[in-house]
């Protein structure tokens, strides 16, 4: 237990004990099951790291606190409880504020604990060093903010951080810390008194009986049903029950990218291959732990998306989600477990699956694309394009399926996302709602140290330069990730020129045949350098086999890829032309 020896402060005589803010803190997060942090050590934080690792919690150092912040992110996906960030104030804490906001776009729960400087001179904006009114500018931000003052209050003020981060809608929480909190003695006794074990943090939500009813018999009347399965479907850890109520139904599923793998990708109902077709055919579709955000097209017909006769079926412990976009004709609000479970009851065993001419369209597009894809994936082209690098990779996953997927880029997300088939849960982490470039390095370091398993990265040049520096910190740690860089010279082609004429390259290209894997070499790691889909096949697989640090510089030949890859329509465009 931790304590600190009363000395002239012992009035009893009998050597009464006393604690403080550092111990009960950590005594706080250790009780709640606390079992890692990710951050970067400084003022005023710096003994709460030493005195964390001390006691038996892994502290994970950082290079730059947005890396710390998405490791701590991708952790809240992967085990469903908040993944902690420690960063110092005001500029540490603002470099970690981007992946706590990203945290809770993504629904992930996740809490930032920042050190800051003294209220009394920051509220009288008198010049602290550091000196921000943190609180004030997270709250925007995340899911909830707090602040303790007295050391009395951080068992509550720890417990409230994590039911808020974890239960309903789970997100990203800040909890401000200053400094003179975690110097501040109280009883030793009265001290482990105060500390809070928070029982039931996600509560299960059981939807209502009739919300049940209206939305069995709107599947039952459905001629071209379709399940969207999201991210939160992913996140929950329901895998059964999600996997039960699709084979029951015999319902088509289209799976969002990191809801890829909750069945395996060649599930005989999977419809991903099919992409635009059901969601253009559909005529009921039932969302699970999916949003109708710009992903879907906001569930409103446009030249790719759901027409505005598509009826929806939605499963979201959300209620405000429900007609965020489109009116949706059965909201069932709970969680995804208890809503899918109270649905397979309701259909009991004998649930007639979908009419067979929607199941043999589904599956003729989607056999139709995939052989169509196949031959492009066998190419052995040097420079190598996306087909031929991501036909690789797919055949490693294939073979690999526990080792976790991290991917970020333009082309380089957009392809892979396509074409890798992942084969189990939360296998797959990217760059979530946002679209974040620079989640690759933290998430990297997250997989390997959560799940103890391999970890492929795989990266665009540019997206991988948003955390590049963290190789440092893989190596550092001897992380089994493997990364592989698609070297294309720049964002989105290494071919444009400048168009002023000008000595500058253009804005989107960056230096030609650069050698990231130098990169990994200077910290001990493995560099490789592949030209061919067959040299870097051998590559990775000797990485993903030795389980060193191994960064991998994939070149792709410049030309190859797309503006914006498969979103290039989100740009705007000037309408007096390029000048
Ligand atoms: P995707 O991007 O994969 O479509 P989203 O992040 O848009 O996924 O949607 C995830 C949804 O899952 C959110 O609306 C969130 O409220 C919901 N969700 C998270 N946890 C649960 C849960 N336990 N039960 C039901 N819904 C949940
Ligand atoms: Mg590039």
């Amino acid at each position: 237990m931790a304590m600190v020896e009363s000395l002239e402060t012992d009035t009893t005589g009998e050597g009464a004990s006393l604690t403080d803010g550092f111990h009960l803190l950590i005594d706080a997060l250790k009780l709640n099951g606390v079992e890692t942090i990710y951050g970067v050590p400084g003022i005023p934080i710096t003994d709460l790291g030493r005195m964390a690792q001390a006691a038996g919690i892994r502290v994970l150092s950082f290079r730059h606190e947005q890396n710390a912040g998405n490791a701590a992110a991708a952790a809240g996906f992967l085990t469903k409880k908040p993944g902690i960030c420690l960063t110092v104030s005001a500029p540490g804490f603002l470099n970690g504020l981007t992946a706590l906001a990203h945290a809770t776009t993504n629904c992930w729960p996740m809490i930032l604990i920042s050190g800051s400087s003294e209220r009394e001179v920051v509220d009288l904006m008198q010049g602290d060093y550091e000196e921000m009114d943190q609180l004030a500018v997270a709250k925007p931000l995340c899911k909830a903010a707090y602040r303790i003052l007295h050391a009395k209050d951080i068992g509550i003020g720890v417990a409230r951080a994590i039911r808020a981060s974890m239960s309903g809608r789970p997100g990203g929480v800040y909890l401000d810390i200053p400094g003179n909190l975690l110097g501040q003695v109280m009883d030793e006794v009265e001290g482990q008194k105060s500390l809070v074990k928070v029982i039931d943090p996600a509560p299960k939500q059981v939807p209502h009986a009739d919300a049940v009813t209206r939305a069995v018999e709107l599947i039952g009347s459905a001629k071209k049903p379709l399940i969207i399965l999201g991210k939160g479907a992913s996140y929950v850890q329901a895998d059964e029950v999600v996997k039960e109520f699709v084979e029951r139904t015999g319902i088509p599923y289209l799976p969002m990218s990191m809801a890829k793998g909750l069945l395996p990708d060649t599930h005989d109902l999977s419809a991903g291959p099919a992409r635009s077709l059901v969601l253009k055919e559909a005529d009921v579709v039932i969302m699970v732990g999916a949003r109708l955000n710009w992903l879907l097209s906001h569930g409103k017909g446009n030249q790719w998306g759901i027409p505005h006769s598509t009826k929806f079926v939605q499963l979201d412990i959300e209620p405000k989600e429900m007609d965020s976009n489109v009116q949706i004709a059965a909201p069932l609000v709970g969680d995804i477990e208890s809503c899918l479970s109270a649905m397979l009851e309701e259909m009991g065993h004998e649930w007639r699956k979908p009419p067979e001419d929607w199941l043999t369209t589904v599956r003729e597009k989607k056999e139709g694309n995939i052989a169509r894809m196949a031959s492009k994936l066998q190419n052995n082209n040097s420079p190598m394009d996306y087909n031929g690098a991501l036909g690789v990779l797919k055949r490693v996953i294939a073979e690999r399926p526990d080792a976790i997927l991290v991917n970020e880029g333009a082309n380089t997300l957009d392809f892979a996302r396509s074409i890798i088939d992942m084969f189990k849960p939360r296998k797959r982490l990217d760059v979530g709602t946002w679209g974040v470039m620079g989640i690759g390095m933290g998430s990297c370091i997250a997989a390997a140290v959560e799940t103890g398993h391999p970890v492929l990265a795989i990266e665009g040049d540019s997206a991988f330069g948003f955390s590049g520096m963290e190789v440092e910190t893989i190596c550092r740690y001897n992380l089994p990730v493997c990364i592989v860089v698609f070297n294309n010279n720049g964002i989105y082609r290494g071919t444009d020129v400048n168009q002023s004429g000008g000595e500058d390259v253009a804005t989107t290209v960056f230096v030609e045949d650069s050698r990231y894997d130098l990169m990994m070499e200077a910290f001990g790691g493995v560099g490789m350098h592949a030209t061919s889909p067959d040299e870097l096949l051998q590559a990775v697989n000797k990485a993903m086999d030795s389980g060193k640090p191994t960064l991998i510089n994939a070149q792709i030949d410049p030309a190859a890829g797309k503006e914006s890859g498969n979103i290039g329509s989100l740009n705007p465009v000037s309408v007096v032309g390029k000048k």
